[in-house]
């Protein structure tokens, strides 16, 4: 097990750090599309990538289940992007990416909010399927805003934005965050969770 999370954190710095030369500085990084498209889908195998390796650890996982999840979580790495269609009141490319603001989902402080509203309700009131889903959300939206961050840096209401990280920080901090968020659901989990078995139906 620990073999395959140290492959899986290093599948991560690879994403990113390949996936960031493919986004800026390939060949066909001129075309606003091309970016637009790579970007999102590196922001997709973040995601995707963080979550198998959080549930890696949860042997109460049926199979589907996992799936499940880890979709979950893939898809909304890159739907949090939608916001500057909100922001740019467009869906044209040259207006989305000139966006000055950024859109509510880009902010730090609302996720942080909402999934501790959501932790502490699931594991108050033993709702499992939203507690592991907040997890899912928890790793989507800090894998997006830690790669964002080395160009814009972390936008935490009301405090304004920390400086962009360098390349380096958010590489090390995108590849760890997973593990730690690991070994935190680990100690943290309820015990009654430890002795359901999560299938696809009691998620749906
Ligand atoms: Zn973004």
């Amino acid at each position: 097990m620990k073999l395959l999370k140290a492959f899986l954190t290093l599948n991560i710095c690879m994403a990113a750090y390949l996936g960031d030369y493919l986004v800026f500085k390939s060949r066909f990084s001129d075309s606003q599309v091309f970016r637009a498209l790579t970007d999102s889908a590196v922001h997709a195998s973040l995601g995707c990538l963080s979550s198998i390796l959080f549930l890696s650890q949860e042997i109460s996982f049926n199979n589907t289940a996992c799936i499940f999840h880890i979709g979950f979580c893939t898809l909304l790495s890159s739907f949090i992007d939608v916001d500057h269609v909100f922001v740019a009141k467009s869906i044209y490319w040259k207006d989305l990416t000139n966006n000055k603001y950024r859109g509510i989902f880009h902010c730090t402080t609302f996720w942080l909010i909402i999934t501790s509203i959501l932790l502490t309700y699931s594991y108050i009131y033993k709702k499992i399927n939203i507690y592991m889903l907040t997890w899912m959300i928890i790793l989507a939206y800090t894998s997006h805003h830690i790669r964002d961050a080395n160009r814009r840096g972390l936008w935490v209401y009301p405090f304004g934005h920390t400086p962009p990280f360098s390349k380096s920080l958010y590489i090390f901090l995108v590849a760890i965050l997973p593990n730690i968020l690991t070994v935190v659901n680990v100690y943290l989990k309820p015990d009654i969770y430890r002795h359901t078995i999560i299938n696809y139906n009691n998620i749906v």
